[in-house]
């Protein structure tokens, strides 16, 4: 017999079969040093496997750990700090005032500790972040457990954490140099948009990439006034600008992309660029919204995003497919657009795909690793009657139905509980925060 590290024996698991989710009964899943073994039936398993520890789920169902492909993890302190308003009086007259004042190291860790116990006990276990003093958010992620891509913060002006663009490209390159190869911690660029960051910059970037080969990760086409401003600007509206500087070299992961003319879809496929839907933000800012349906229709890629706390309000991605589900059917008056299939591909394996993580994450299959959230089935009076487990997952209240979270097979979240992080800490850190960000507006 095999000596393996833990089997899970669920009620049902879902795998991808044909492209589609697919709930599966019977089966248990093993998992040997981080990654899934095999998924075979229970009695294989018996005969097969000397496991160190089995755990019965019988009332539960498992899926892959959901990943949400774009954040700002520590702007949880700002949730709630200024809502109702536009983008760039959002921007320019409370977040930024507020970052510069008190973003630093201790702000940063609070703050993505915050996050990451908000998205464990929502089903989340992959996360990609922007955000400055990336370095303490990679011990944070490394702290508890989380697997992370951080897409290092490029402007063009100065912050707390870089004097300008050299400053930020040069911090950029040092950290990816160190953390190259880690296991949970992924390195990207973050050039935060096209506003922000100048032509110099992006071509300074482009040169360092041609060297570092990393994923980029940008806020784009966010707005119509950051489209009419670029063509005021530059001639040419923020795609075609980046087209133009050679940032599309690299499968670039486009965030929000709420206006995109057929030329700017044409020239999305052809570079092979992924979309990050960030439909709650983009609703909450009045920003516009992603045209989805056309662009799965196109083949393009396409993840979930919940963007910031502080401009969504949560990080729960499960109420996020669902607003990406109702969001997708109420702009093109289909209801049969964003189906529940295909909100469920873009949560899980179509946001490894946006992240270049698709072979080890995404789905539960053997050779992935162990990123697992068990979804507890019975006792909930708002997920009843259970015809359909991905009609309830998605489209009924299901986040408190999150009862086990593993991430390379290291558990993280037990009934309802984290594991790795203490709540009670987090509160009070979170409190001092408060009373600090309150006091200076
Ligand atoms: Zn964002």
């Amino acid at each position: 017999m095999k000596k393996v590290d833990l089997i899970l024996q669920p009620k049902g698991l879902v795998q991808t079969v044909d492209n589609k989710p697919t709930l599966e009964t019977g089966k248990a899943l093993i998992i040997l040093e981080g990654k899934i073994e095999d998924i075979t039936s229970l009695d294989e398993a018996k005969k097969k496997y000397d496991s160190k520890e089995i755990i019965y789920l019988n009332d539960h169902v498992l899926i892959p750990g959901l990943i949400n492909t774009h954040n700002h993890m520590s702007m949880s302190l700002m949730r709630g700090i200024a809502d109702d308003i536009p983008l760039m009086d959002w921007l320019n007259n409370h977040i930024w005032p507020t970052e510069m004042k008190f973003v630093g190291p201790k702000f940063v860790e609070d703050g993505a500790l915050l996050a990451i116990g908000e998205m464990f006990l929502t089903g989340t276990t992959t996360c990609s972040d922007m955000y400055f003093f990336p370095e303490t958010t990679a011990k944070a992620l490394e702290k508890a457990g989380m697997r992370g891509q951080l897409v290092t913060p490029i402007l063009d002006f100065p912050t707390t954490y870089a004097q300008d663009g050299d400053g930020y490209l040069e911090k950029a390159e040092i950290f990816a140099k160190k953390y190259s190869g880690n296991p949970l911690v992924n390195i990207g660029l973050g050039p935060h948009a096209p506003y922000t960051v100048g032509d110099e910059t992006f071509k300074k970037l482009v040169k360092l990439n041609e060297k570092m080969n990393l994923p980029i990760q940008i806020h784009l086409h966010e707005t119509k006034g950051e489209c009419d401003d670029s063509l005021k600007s530059f001639g040419v509206r923020p795609m075609e600008r980046l087209n133009q500087l050679g940032l599309f070299s690299w499968k670039v992961q486009c965030v929000h992309m709420t206006q995109m003319n057929d030329e700017e879809i044409d020239l999305a496929i052809k570079k092979d660029l992924s979309v990050v839907h960030c439909p709650e933000s983009n609703m909450k800012l009045a920003s516009g919204i992603c045209p989805v349906p056309k662009l799965l229709k196109k083949g393009i890629n396409v993840g979930i995003g919940t963007d910031g706390a502080a401009s969504n309000n949560d990080l729960n991605l499960l109420g996020e497919m669902k607003t990406a589900g109702l969001l997708g059917k109420v702009d093109t008056l289909d209801p049969t657009a964003c189906n529940a299939e295909e909100i469920f591909h873009m949560a899980t394996l179509g946001g490894a795909k946006v992240l270049g993580l698709q072979d080890r994450v995404g789905e539960l299959a053997v050779g992935k690793m162990a990123d697992i959230v068990a979804i507890k089935e019975e006792g909930f009076i708002d997920s009843f009657p259970n015809f359909n487990f991905l009609s309830n997952l998605i489209y009924a209240q299901s986040s408190q139905r999150v009862d086990s979270v593993w991430v390379s097979g290291k558990r993280v979240v037990k009934d309802g509980e984290l594991v790795t992080l203490n709540k009670d800490e987090l509160l009070e850190r979170t409190k001092i925060w408060q009373e600090k960000l309150s006091q200076s507006s």
